[in-house]
């Protein structure tokens, strides 16, 4: 399989949001990187892709013709009490593979369960032939989830990949 995973955001020009302590777009570096090593070392082809410019994102995409797009995102909100995993997609593929995404990481971390959601204004996942998701692992404005995300970042990585390879599957 050909899978290209996006970090949202970018270290140093958009934050993305902010927690407490930390920041979306390093959360989601750090998960894209581990997750691909993992996702490469069960055989697939997997290009990292993260910038600012969301058009850069999808020409990356469509020339590597990947069959699968996931783009990491962290939640935030104005209310700290909002918490929990969600996934957006917005074809009968992309709802599949986001309902293995949730399920792993709701299970390997313990977050809320917010389910699957249609996301048909999400620019990037609008973009690309791939089967497309965009998953949000968490809330970063909620202090258990931020602490999740900073002690536990390869865990979601892992969980991350497992339901990518459930997917696949
Ligand atoms: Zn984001």
């Amino acid at each position: 399989m050909r899978i290209v995973l996006n970090g949202g955001h970018m270290p140093g020009m958009d934050p993305g949001a902010c927690g407490a302590y930390s920041t979306e777009a390093e959360i989601c570096r750090k998960v894209m990187e581990s997750s691909a090593r993992l996702l490469r070392d069960m055989g697939n082809e997997v290009l990292t892709v993260q910038s600012d410019e969301l058009e850069a994102i999808a020409g990356a995409v469509d020339g590597f013709g990947a069959d699968i797009f996931v783009s990491i995102h962290c939640n935030g909100a104005v209310t700290q009490a909002a918490k929990g995993t969600e996934v957006y997609a917005m074809s009968e593929e992309g709802y599949e593979l986001g309902l293995c995404i949730d399920r792993a990481i709701v299970d390997y971390l313990g977050t809320a369960d917010r389910g699957v959601k249609e996301g048909s204004r999400l620019y990037v996942v609008n973009q690309t032939e791939a089967t497309a998701v965009l998953v949000e692992l968490a809330f970063i404005t909620n202090p258990d989830d931020e602490w999740l995300l900073n002690e536990r970042t390869d865990d979601f990585a892992s969980a991350l990949a497992a339901g990518i390879i459930q997917y696949i599957k």
